[in-house]
């Protein structure tokens, strides 16, 4: 997180203030942070990149989806296997 007034990245979550902030802006998603720097506060979405469990599965890197594509791959490809076998072994 880097503050949008001095792009430093000292920023940290800020404590809610109010009634807004304590269930309008909570309920949309939106954090106050606070910037050790320059002491602005200002309010942001909360990244959801930031999180991992939920990115994982949105957005799962590209080793894993291939790992998973291969799993799904082979899955199908022993079914058709175990299809032809069968078929074979009743004749
Ligand atoms: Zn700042």
């Amino acid at each position: 997180m880097i503050c949008p007034q001095c792009s430093e990245n000292r920023v940290h979550r800020s404590r809610r203030k109010g009634f807004v902030e304590q269930f309008v802006l909570s309920a949309a998603g939106v954090y106050p942070y606070r910037c050790s720097s320059c002491k602005n506060r200002f309010m942001k979405r909360r990244d959801p990149s930031q999180s991992a469990r939920r990115s994982l599965w949105s957005d799962p890197p590209p080793w894993l989806s291939a790992l998973l594509w291969g799993i799904v791959a082979v899955a199908i490809a022993l079914v058709i296997v175990g299809v032809v076998a069968q078929r074979a072994s009743l004749k």
